[in-house]
């Protein structure tokens, strides 16, 4: 639960910073339409005495002392809002722009809101190019009313058109986004954050899901399927850390786990068990085949050499204990038992080797 505190935390602080990038955009894009539209409405001498500066000047200045406090006061000082008051800042703040008479329709109002809350979930180029364009279009469309004098009911047809599809992209790739932070969120709670393994307890989850799904078998199918464990410990460890380092040890474990990872098929599901134990369960693979591959893993361990800082070269060694699932096995840990204690008597015997009990 840590990873998924700590991106939280990340992403509550990133919230607020967003909202005042968006906050920025979006003055730089009210600011690009309402000029526009001045310029438009001037050049087809809709000009009105005063209107400059109650329609320019005071909604430019007041939005933009807005946004500018905002950016001082909260993010810049990097205060962390909560997600409820950095919507709320936010689409109050659209509010206000939109609040303006301007000349924007309604449905230009429910895109400019959806574009620009949009970056506050996904910062993607893309999604700012799409702001600047549908300010660009608004700049046309207005040019096309008020200097061609186009009817305005054949053009909203087109408008409408391009709002929906707009719309349209947006909510698949806001839908898309959410699936795959959802994703990434899920795999940070099963994995290791030193070697990018998974974790103790979802290696747990997966041993019981798959003694479950064999015990679920016939008996024939049983009688052909076989799987097994294999747990591996690096050969006096603790004198590793203690002669060169932690960040060293580190850098021993990051390398068997990516070992480990290496020779782990389809079929095959790998973990950091605990400090510098790994463990993989072996699918359809018997205990001969199981002895055969800890022993592939033990040798290209044994051959890797590492550098310390003095540039010395060391080489260290891993025990490895396996275990073939026996269906009298209710538990994972009864299971996990046979392949430590097969990782004992490999320890006792002399280490460097692979055992089985
Ligand atoms: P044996 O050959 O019997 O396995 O001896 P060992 O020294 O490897 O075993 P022991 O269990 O005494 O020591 C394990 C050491 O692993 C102790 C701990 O400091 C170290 N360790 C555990 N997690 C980490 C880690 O994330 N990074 C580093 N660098 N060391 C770790
Ligand atoms: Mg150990
Ligand atoms: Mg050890």
């Amino acid at each position: 639960m840590r990873a998924l505190e700590d991106y939280n935390k990340e992403t509550v602080k990133n919230l607020t910073l967003l909202v005042s990038t968006c906050m920025r955009n979006l003055w730089i894009c009210y600011v690009a339409i309402i000029t526009g539209w001045m310029i438009f409405a001037i050049a087809g001498g809709d000009y009105q005495n005063g209107m400059f500066v109650k329609h320019y000047l005071l909604a430019v200045s007041l939005t933009g002392i807005l946004w500018f406090v905002f950016w001082k006061v909260i993010a810049k000082r990097a205060v962390v809002l909560s997600p409820a008051v950095s919507y709320l800042v936010l689409n109050a703040y659209i509010i206000i722009l939109l609040a303006h008479p301007s000349g924007l329709m309604i449905i230009d109002a429910l895109l400019f809101g959806v574009i620009a809350v949009f970056p506050v979930w996904n910062n993607r180029l893309w999604v700012k190019i799409q702001l600047v364009v549908f300010a660009v279009i608004v700049l046309i469309r207005q040019a096309f009313i008020e200097l061609i004098g186009i009817p305005q009911i054949h053009y909203m047809k087109y408008m409408n058109f391009y709002a929906v599809l707009c719309v349209g992209v947006l909510v698949f790739f806001c839908v898309q986004y959410v699936h795959t932070q959802t994703m990434v969120l899920g795999n940070a709670v099963k994995k290791d954050a030193t070697t990018g393994l998974y974790n103790h307890e979802y290696f747990y989850e997966e041993l019981e899901n798959r003694m479950e799904t064999f015990a679920g078998l016939s008996t024939k199918e049983r009688e052909e399927g076989k799987f097994s464990l294999l747990i591996a410990d690096i050969d006096n460890f603790k004198s590793v850390n203690d002669t060169y380092g932690h960040a060293f040890g580190d850098i021993v474990l990051i390398e068997l786990a990516s070992i480990v990872q290496g020779y782990c098929g389809a079929k095959d599901f790998s973990a950091r068990y605990g400090g510098e134990e790994f463990a993989m369960i072996l699918g359809d693979c018997n205990l001969k085949d199981a002895l055969t591959r800890a022993n592939t893993v033990r040798k290209k361990f044994e051959r890797t050499v590492f550098k310390d800082t003095d540039g010395e070269e060391h080489q260290f060694t891993v025990s490895i204990g396996v275990a073939e699932y026996n269906r009298e096995w209710n538990t994972a840990s009864q299971f996990f038992d046979q392949a430590d204690q097969a990782l004992y008597k490999a320890k006792a015997t002399g280490k460097n080797r692979v055992c089985s009990q």
